[in-house]
């Protein structure tokens, strides 16, 4: 009967639970000495111009291989590292690991690869985040536009005055910032045209039903305009379908990063994805205008 489905249903609900508690347990002491042992990398998600069908970036995305856990993703340890403080320090190790190998790329003359890293809650409120910013971009020797900084609408609107006062110092340092999850988050538009954002990153959950569902073709599209009407770039995230890169194509949109172009990805299969989207775009120039 209910009460019994209801008991196995509460039965199941604590094994569950205290086997997240157990995991999480054992998560945060392997994470303190995650960092020290290197078991962080990189992968690396492309983004593509739709005008000119070019790799312009790619967004520094964080896995933890762990001996003991295995590959645990950023949604499993991310909020660990930000009620632990972890993410301070580790934030630090992805700003210079992400600068090193922009500037790896660099060298390599591999166009110019713009890199994007997040950054969390924690390390925003941190006062030592501009240092980590000089001394990655420094120990790098890159330029601040190689550099863009992610943040959300929550992270800037919690303190906006103080927010506005930090936005502007890490501006000075020449990197470009830009709004995550672009639509999820805090509700009020006005801090759009008070920080000096650079980029809007529509969130994945306005692009995945698309083109079927009418109400978030029109967000996406009303999206893009009031971008652009600011002033600002317009980067579509989770597009997997060619029909959603049309949708966004013919909308205007700037750029599209998703699993249409590519999954995320290590550092060494970089280079060969931008110079496999360059011939792509030669082989097209040199077909007749009539078959394109
Ligand atoms: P995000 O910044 O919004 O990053 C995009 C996420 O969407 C990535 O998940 C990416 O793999 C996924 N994604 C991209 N295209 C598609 C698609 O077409 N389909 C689907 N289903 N997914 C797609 P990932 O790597 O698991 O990262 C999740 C979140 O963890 C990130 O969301 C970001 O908020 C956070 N994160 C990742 N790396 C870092 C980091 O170094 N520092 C901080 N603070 N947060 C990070
Ligand atoms: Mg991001
Ligand atoms: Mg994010
Ligand atoms: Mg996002």
């Amino acid at each position: 009967g209910a009460k019994q489905r209801g008991k196995n249903t509460y039965q199941l609900y604590m094994r569950q639970m205290s086997m997240s508690l157990q995991r999480r347990v054992e998560m945060e002491a392997h994470l303190r000495q995650a960092i020290e042992n290197r078991e962080f990398t990189l992968r690396y998600q492309p983004r593509v111009c739709l005008a000119t069908n070019q790799c312009t970036g790619v967004e520094a995305l964080l896995r933890w291989q762990s001996p003991a856990l295995g590959l645990v993703m950023p949604s499993d340890f991310i909020p660990l590292a930000e009620e632990t403080g972890v993410i301070v320090p580790l934030g630090a190790w992805v700003l210079r690991e992400a600068c090193r190998q922009s500037a790896e790329w660099l060298a390599a003359g591999g166009g110019q690869i713009r890199v994007a890293v997040n950054l969390s809650a924690g390390q925003f409120a941190s006062p030592d985040l501009l240092d980590h910013i000089l001394e990655a971009l420094d120990e790098a020797h890159l330029p601040g536009d190689f550099l863009e900084l992610e943040l959300t609408e929550s992270m800037v609107m919690r303190q906006p005055e103080q927010a506005a006062r930090w936005l502007s110092s890490l501006k000075q340092t020449g990197v470009r910032l830009s709004i995550d999850d672009f639509g999820t988050g805090y509700s009020s538009l006005a801090y759009l045209t008070r920080f000096p954002i650079d980029l809007v990153k529509i969130d994945r959950s306005f692009i995945r039903d698309i083109p079927d569902s009418r109400g978030d073709a029109q967000i996406t599209s009303a999206v893009i305009a009031l971008g652009h009407s600011l002033g600002l770039k317009v980067i579509a995230e989770g597009a997997e379908t060619q029909a959603q890169v049309d949708f966004l194509c013919n909308e205007g949109c700037d750029e599209v990063q998703g699993y249409f172009f590519s999954r995320p990805i290590p550092a060494s299969e970089v280079g060969s994805f931008v110079s496999r989207r360059q011939d792509a775009v030669t082989a097209e120039k040199r077909r007749p205008a009539t078959l394109r």
